[in-house]
């Protein structure tokens, strides 16, 4: 049975993962920040506490689970945060992969143990993107602190994998649930159609609506690292770098044409006011990916439409 630690775990796509693996069958653990209890961590993941910045408590964690497969989900990862807490982005997000990667990397080898690790890259490395849709050969041009963060991790993640890890670097698109939390776009809008709805809010204030994100359902995104993590106990074919994405982009104006239309509310623009308070420095202005790389590997492809990921996000809102 293989053994995978996940940091990050009680975060939307960690959540997500560890179930997967936990149905597969692989035992699970899972690195938090505190030591109390988290709901949001799936049962039958076994808890280590340790702040990934704490470099000599993640290298203790690392040691007693000797995992075969590290997965690093644990970010500062929303874009708007990261303007307002760049040096911590950057720590987190880049320094302490230096040391989890450097953890991994003195694991004492064992017989028939083949060490993996999957990192999360982020679409946001390519910044405005002079070419659409983008791939692994995009060239990396990040154009806010949470970009370069993951640029810098991303390239480190080649340099250990040139050095011999079995280490993947998984460039993932914007992916939703209703596990969401509500400082991301999709789950702001969902949550407040649902309040509108229901007459608790009175309008949506949003900001940029005019650039195009290419969004994907993150149970799915759970499932392409999950094959990732598989194919890397297995052999090398994973031990590459794998844009996850649907390839199609639709502007947060149509998200919201489609969050109002599933909650069958059909007048809606006087219920949107943008509000520069929300409009980034700097905003990409079409994300989309080209999965081709992962789809022709190891046979992923998304399960869900845009509709249809708009729609789930919303009717989970509307449950009382
Ligand atoms: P990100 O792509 O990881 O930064 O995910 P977000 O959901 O935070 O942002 C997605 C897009 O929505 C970006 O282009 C934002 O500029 C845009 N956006 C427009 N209004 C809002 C808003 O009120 N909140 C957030 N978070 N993003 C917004």
């Amino acid at each position: 049975m293989p053994r995978a630690l996940i940091t990050g775990v009680s975060g939307q796509t960690g959540s997500y993962l560890a179930e997967n693996l936990l149905a597969r069958g692989w035992e699970v653990h899972g690195i938090q920040r505190d030591d109390a209890p988290d709901p949001a961590i799936p049962e039958r993941v076994v808890p280590h506490t340790a702040d990934l910045v704490d470099f000599p408590a993640v290298r203790r964690v690392v040691d007693e689970v000797e995992p075969d497969v590290t997965v690093n989900l644990a970010a500062l990862s929303s874009v708007a945060v990261a303007w307002a807490r760049p040096l911590e982005v950057a720590q987190l997000n880049g320094t302490a992969v230096a040391n989890l990667l450097d953890a991994v990397r003195s694991l004492p080898d064992r017989p028939g143990a083949r060490r993996g690790f999957v990192q999360a890259s982020s679409a946001e490395m390519f910044g405005q993107a002079a070419e659409s849709p983008q791939s692994e050969t995009t060239p990396i041009a990040p154009v806010n602190p949470y970009g370069a963060s993951k640029a810098y991790a991303h390239a480190l993640v080649g340099a250990y994998r040139a050095a011999g890890l079995r280490a993947s670097s998984v460039i993932l698109y914007n992916h939703e649930s209703p596990r969401r939390p509500e400082a991301f776009v999709t789950r702001k809008i969902t949550a407040g159609v649902a309040r509108i709805s229901r007459g608790e809010q009175s309008e949506l204030v949003l900001g940029n609506l005019d650039a195009r994100r290419d969004w994907g359902w993150a149970p799915d995104y759970a499932e392409a690292m999950a094959r990732i993590a598989q194919s890397l106990t297995e052999g090398d074919t994973a031990s590459a770098d794998f844009v996850v994405a649907t390839g199609e982009s639709h502007t947060i104006r149509d998200f919201v044409a489609a969050a109002f239309a599933a909650a069958g509310i059909d007048d809606w623009q006087h219920l949107v006011r943008v509000d520069p308070q929300f409009v980034r420095p700097t905003d990409a202005t079409e994300m989309r990916g080209d999965a081709g790389r992962i789809r022709h590997a190891l046979g992923w492809a998304p399960t869900k439409t845009f509709d249809a990921v708009v729609a789930a996000m919303v009717a989970a809102d509307l449950e009382p």
